[in-house]
């Protein structure tokens, strides 16, 4: 372990039932959906059935036989930018989504494309999306396939044509938001909700008619400004409640709370269980100055599946101040505990709690830290703060540390906003009783920004980003403890029962079978197969590129298949190319589809990196140097990354052409030269010394890279 010393200077965000189905007409309905496990051999919605577990009933595909599984198929996007999309695959039809919000059907066997809809986002929206412009999927319902967009459109396509039927506007095109998430369709309604909370916007939840697009009723996970009275929402019966937990004056930056991932339908309880997000700004010091545990945020809550009515919530971080929300994926369950059957949701939200809770009440059953926690005096020397080290079993409270609230003096937490799990998703086999949980270590440093002003259409956290230490060595350090980790859980004995060291953090989605596997991507470019019950790894493909979304499995005629994403981007290849190093490399995302035997070539990926041209030299003062440091970490790192290091998303700016004299590097700084690519001007931020300034910091950081 390094000292603390050593990590007190880490940058902030280290901070065989085959089913013999025959392509159908019969379109997916909510009694489809709910009898999803008499066709396995389908994957109709998210997470395969409405419970999301994310388990194949599927045998062909077994632990006996894995070791023989090869390529059938693959299908390259158009985008580098991030692949996180879980597929639907009906009736031998895959329908899949790259980023930006561009949806693909695929024959499910070969892979040929029969339809593409591409929604031309205007790719300036691409500088307001704080985790790549990504998508995580669609829902099918009553023959139409329904996609959110980046720039916050819920659009129903037709299932054969891809052609338009109708389309909405979710959000104000003035506010930063965003949507990520697939939406779910249940009972002629279509659920959606959106995100942006980096940016200072009021999060809620939507549910439209599948049929006309009609707005039938919304949630807003947070209170607006009392002065505007009720919002006329479905929240309006609780939001009084809620902005009691609230001080000062939070609505000015919309409070946050965005419903950006999981939205999960409970067919026993006719009820939504969904995930809230992260404060608007995060510090809770300047977003609520008083205190309070600002509700919803960081909630799990249950609303009313036909009227968005509230029913119970369980909040997992009161008082939410370090960026942890709890919109990770929600799997539903029924689990014998204490001799009882319960019906629950469990939820491994970034704060690194294992959360199983009452569903029929919002009562949490068991909380336990599904990564090292303790209190401040008995954490490990140069180990990281936790925000908590336990949670009341009777209150349901955390147990903090308070000195990780950073109220007035940095402080070095573990987790960072990356968080101990992110969205990538989580699956529960009911064979083996344990849950397969992507986990992972990486410390933040929080740092209370002084005289803090909001900057429209920037991250506004409230917080001082630092830039990663020039150091070689603390770089190094960086790399070498952070760390990625597949966990087995067994939610009723609240423990771990096996886990999978990773060659670092931020690995993929799991998926889980009957056939006896539980099957991951890696950051470091595999795909992997385990046995369920060890963890012993039984096969793997070379993906080549870091393979993150959730796995899916399918059948057409006999041949079982498992589908997967690979491709750089997401929210880690932006920032935190420092930890996987792809410099100066961008390759496209791919689909890649595997079956026993299969035989069809690797993809070839131009991988090799290209030598990083010359850096101009270097004229700078050593003061100048340092102001173009805290320049380039408040406005261009969260895309460009820690030390100006591509992660493989966004163009590495040390590789730039425009890197090497003041008049091209403004002119796409100052003058917006590269908006169609996403790169929009920041001529009202940055004055023209000042973006100067920012290009000697990748400069220096060029001549660091390219020194012998
Ligand atoms: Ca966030």
């Amino acid at each position: 372990m390094p000292t603390f010393r050593t990590l007190a200077l880490l940058p902030l965000a280290l901070a065989g039932a085959c089913a013999d189905r025959a392509p159908s007409a019969s379109p997916v309905t909510t009694p489809r959906i709910v009898n999803a496990n008499a066709e396995p051999g389908n994957w109709l919605s998210h997470g395969r059935t409405y419970d999301e577990q994310r388990f194949s009933p599927l045998t062909t595909i077994s632990a006996a036989n894995v070791g023989t599984l090869g390529l059938a198929w693959s299908y390259e996007f158009t985008t580098p930018r991030g692949a996180e999309a879980t597929p639907l695959v009906i009736d031998g039809v895959m329908y899949v989504t790259s980023a930006w919000s561009i949806v693909h059907a695929l024959d499910a066997a070969t892979g040929k494309a029969l339809w593409t809809y591409d929604p031309k986002v205007n790719h300036a929206r691409g500088a307001r999306a704080c985790c790549d412009v990504v998508n995580r999927g669609v829902a099918a319902y009553e023959g139409r396939i329904y996609v959110g967009t980046i720039d916050g459109r819920l659009v129903a396509l037709d299932e054969k044509s891809g052609t338009v039927a109708w389309e909405k506007m979710t959000v104000d095109s003035g506010q930063a938001y965003t949507i990520t998430g697939a939406p779910r369709a249940v009972n002629g309604l279509v659920y959606i909700g959106n995100g942006g909370a980096e940016y200072g916007v009021r999060g809620y939840l939507s549910a439209y008619d599948a049929n006309t697009g009609d707005l039938k009723w919304r949630f807003y996970t947070v209170p607006g400004d009392p002065a505007k009275g009720p919002d006329g929402a479905a929240s309006d019966s609780i939001m009084a409640e809620a902005a009691k937990t609230w001080t000062g004056e939070w609505w000015k930056l919309g409070g946050g709370g965005t419903v950006w991932d999981a939205i999960v339908y409970d067919k026993d309880l006719d009820q939504l269980i969904v995930g809230v997000g992260n404060g608007s700004p995060w510090n809770r010091q300047i977003r609520s100055p008083q205190g309070g545990d600002n509700l919803f945020l960081s909630s799990i809550i249950a609303l009313d599946a036909k009227t968005g009515r509230y029913k119970w919530h369980y909040q997992t971080t009161p008082g939410e101040t370090w960026d942890y929300t709890a919109t990770q994926p929600i799997i539903l369950a029924e689990l014998t505990i204490d001799g009882a059957a319960r019906k629950v949701a469990m939820q491994a939200p970034k704060n690194g709690f294992f959360y199983v809770v009452d569903r029929t009440n919002g009562k949490l059953i068991s909380a336990k830290p599904f990564i090292p926690m303790a209190r401040t005096k008995d954490t490990p020397k140069g180990f990281p703060i936790s925000w908590a080290y336990g949670v009341d079993s009777v209150t349901g409270r955390p147990l903090e540390n308070p000195e990780a609230r950073y109220v007035g003096a940095a402080a070095v937490v573990m987790p960072s906003g990356f968080g101990a799990h992110n969205w990538q998703p989580m699956s529960y086999s009911p064979q083996t009783g344990l849950v397969y949980l992507p986990s992972q270590l990486l410390a933040g440093a929080y740092v209370p920004k002084a005289g803090f002003a909001a900057r429209e259409g920037m991250w506004n956290t409230g917080t001082d980003f630092q830039a990663l230490p020039d150091d070689p060595k603390i770089r190094g350090i960086v790399r070498a403890t952070s760390t990625g980790t597949l966990l087995a859980w067994d939610p009723v004995k609240n423990r771990e029962v096996w886990r999978v060291a990773q060659k670092g953090p931020w690995n993929g989605g799991t998926m889980a079978t009957a056939g006896g596997l539980v099957f991951e991507g890696t950051v470091d470019g595999r795909f992997i197969a385990y046995d369920d019950k060890t963890g012993k790894e039984l096969w793997s493909y070379n993906t080549q590129a870091a393979t993150l979304s959730g796995p899916v499995t399918y059948t057409v005629g006999n041949d079982q298949y498992v589908a997967v994403l690979g491709g750089y981007g997401t929210a880690f290849f932006t920032i935190a190319g420092v930890l996987a190093p792809t410099s100066g490399v961008q390759v496209n995302g791919h689909v890649y589809v595997f079956k026993l035997g299969g035989k069809a070539p690797q993809p070839r990926l131009a991988l090799t990196p290209v030598p990083m041209p010359k850096p101009p030299a270097f004229t700078w003062t050593d003061a100048q140097y340092a102001t173009g440091t805290t320049l380039f970490a408040n406005n261009c790192m969260v895309c460009h990354g820690f030390g100006a290091i591509g992660g493989g998303s966004v163009p590495d700016l040390r590789y730039s052409p425009k890197l090497q004299a003041a008049e091209p590097w403004a002119g796409v700084v100052l003058k917006g030269e590269k908006t169609a690519g996403g790169m929009p001007s920041f001529g009202a931020l940055l004055k023209p010394d000042e973006a100067e300034l920012v290009r000697a910091y990748v400069v220096k950081q060029a001549m660091m890279a390219s020194a012998p």
